[in-house]
């Protein structure tokens, strides 16, 4: 008998799947007007920065600049912290349902830009255009309708207390949800009577300032939203500026840190929406196919460009050698390229730190013993910042790749045998954020859930979102709860 050779690298390669048929390409054909140069939104008006000048946001699936968008500097935050602080009393004190009117507005303009949105999100960020037109327009949109029902009902929500608005709001947001983020900051502060100044991220700014397009068109008071531009720096100014009131933001563990230091001893109040690495729970009772499904999706969803990924999947061993051979041919059917082909599962990387920053973990994970089993499908583009999606066995929960966030869309899979294992593997993490679990046992999952340390516990599904249902982290994932009743508390004084 001749003994079988083992594999001699840590790493598969899974070939595209052999067919005798293709999609055909299905580009998008909306086109989108950018202008070649950004400013600021202070006050209901376009306003160039005060001092340094501007930089690009470029496209990440070609590397062309797109425009030229404000460096906002301390001076340009004071500015629109100013014109928040001047409107926050007015705007406090028109009728709730007047407020409501104003949110409903942009909610349908939202709606009636959606394409466009979706297009300018795409092209900005690198995300599939089949995601940022299903899912980010709309749930932005309902983010606005959702808050906007409960501008006049803030006393029901709060029985026997008279909640009062918190004042000005500095709102930091990353760029993997750039219109949706700042949907889920600006809509439930509105809704409660405070004014904004929101801060999105240096290579995705260009839906926000599209947002502000629409607030001039439903003819918002000026001064109550206002958006800067800009990178840490004009984050930093924003927390550090003493007319803000509360600081809500989004983004990494690092810079949450440095923000709660910054408040710290302050009386500004601070919500925290920062990273994770959490971990979806099959077991063998579990329906494997529909879990393979949303196991993908969970991970590679946005390339991997979720904070709350199931980025660790701790497998049954009973059915461990099932569920890879699945994921491996799952993996090979899904489509990598132009985000802007409406067949595109995987589009373009944020950018190209971002990009080495996976590349790193690719490589980190291999050199500490795991397997990589990586898609090999159709040739990537010349230009842009690319990833095949991929993911690890043989990973141990010692392994950087099993604890640190990669971002990116690279999944690491480990087993366990009883439930118990399942919850104390799962919940060995600095983060806690969201979770998954997947069987056919009622009981099993409220079981596990209960003793699960996530915010978000999905179980039978991932990725689920909606204006209603509260998101946010324990641990270093942060404090505060986006959505829903919960969600408003953090606006309000009650
Ligand atoms: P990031 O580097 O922390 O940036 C987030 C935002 O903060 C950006 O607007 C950024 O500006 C700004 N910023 C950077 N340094 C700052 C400082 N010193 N003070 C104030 N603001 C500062 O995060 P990212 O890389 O953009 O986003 C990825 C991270 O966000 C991941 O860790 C992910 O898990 C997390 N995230 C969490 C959630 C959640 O709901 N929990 C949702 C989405 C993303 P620049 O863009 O110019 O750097
Ligand atoms: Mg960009």
């Amino acid at each position: 008998m001749t003994p079988t050779a083992a594999p001699s690298a840590a790493h598969t390669v899974t070939p595209a799947l052999e067919s005798d048929w293709a999609y055909s390409p299905a580009p998008e054909t909306v086109k989108v007007a950018i202008a070649d140069r950004y400013s600021h939104f202070i006050n209901g008006k376009f306003v160039a920065p005060r001092k340094s000048g501007y930089f690009s946001t470029v496209n990440p699936a070609s590397e062309v600049p797109l425009a030229e968008i404000a460096q906002g500097e301390a001076a340009d935050v004071d500015a629109a912290v100013k014109a928040a602080a001047a409107a926050q009393p007015k705007w406090a004190s028109l009728k709730p349902s007047e407020r409501a009117k104003f949110m409903f507005r942009i909610a349908r303009r939202i709606q009636d830009r959606a394409r466009e949105l979706a297009v300018l999100e795409t092209m900005d960020g690198g995300k599939p255009i089949k995601e940022s037109r299903d899912v980010d327009v709309p749930l932005a949109a309902a983010h606005f309708f959702y808050h906007a029902g409960w501008a006049d009902k803030l006393g029901y929500a709060f029985p026997g207390r008279t909640p009062r608005p918190v004042g000005v709001c500095g709102q930091i947001i990353p760029w993997n949800f750039p219109l949706l983020m700042a949907a889920w900051k600006l809509a439930p502060a509105l809704a409660c009577g405070n004014t904004c100044v929101l801060k999105p991220a240096e290579t995705t700014p260009l839906t926000a300032l599209r947002l502000a397009e629409i607030l001039q068109e439903v003819e918002l008071p000026p001064g109550v939203v206002n958006i800067v531009t800009g990178d840490g720096r004009t984050g930093a100014a924003l927390v550090n500026h003493p007319g803000v009131h509360k600081i809500a933001f989004t983004g990494s563990t690092e810079v949450g840190k440095k923000i709660a230091g910054a408040v710290a001893g302050t009386d500004k109040r601070l919500t925290l929406e920062l990273g994770g690495k959490s971990p979806n729970i099959i077991f063998e009772d579990a329906s494997i196919d529909q879990a393979v499904e949303c196991i993908i999706s969970g991970i590679y969803f946005n390339q991997g460009h979720v904070c709350c990924a199931g980025s660790r999947l701790f497998v049954q061993e009973s059915i461990l050698d099932e569920v890879t051979t699945k994921l491996r041919m799952r993996l090979a059917s899904l489509r990598v390229g132009d985000p802007l082909d409406k067949n595109t599962d995987l589009g373009a990387i944020n950018s190209r730190p971002q990009l080495e920053k996976i590349e790193h973990y690719l490589r980190i994970g291999r050199e500490e013993g795991a397997t990589l089993h990586a898609a090999n499908a159709s040739p990537l583009p010349a230009k842009g910042y690319w990833c095949r999606p991929a993911f690890f066995t043989g990973v141990q929960p010692s392994h950087t790749v099993a604890r640190e966030e990669i971002f990116g869309p690279v999944l690491a899979v480990l087993s366990f045998r009883t439930p118990e294992e399942a919850i104390t593997r799962a919940n060995n993490t600095p983060y806690g954020l969201a979770a998954g679990v997947w069987t056919d046992k009622g009981s099993k999952i409220f079981d596990i859930a209960r003793q699960l340390k996530a915010g978000v516990v999905w179980l039978n599904t991932y990725n689920r979102f909606d204006p209603s249902s509260p998101f946010g982290g324990f641990k270093e994932s942060g404090f505060g709860r986006e959505g829903g009743r919960q969600g408003l508390k953090a606006y309000l004084c009650t």
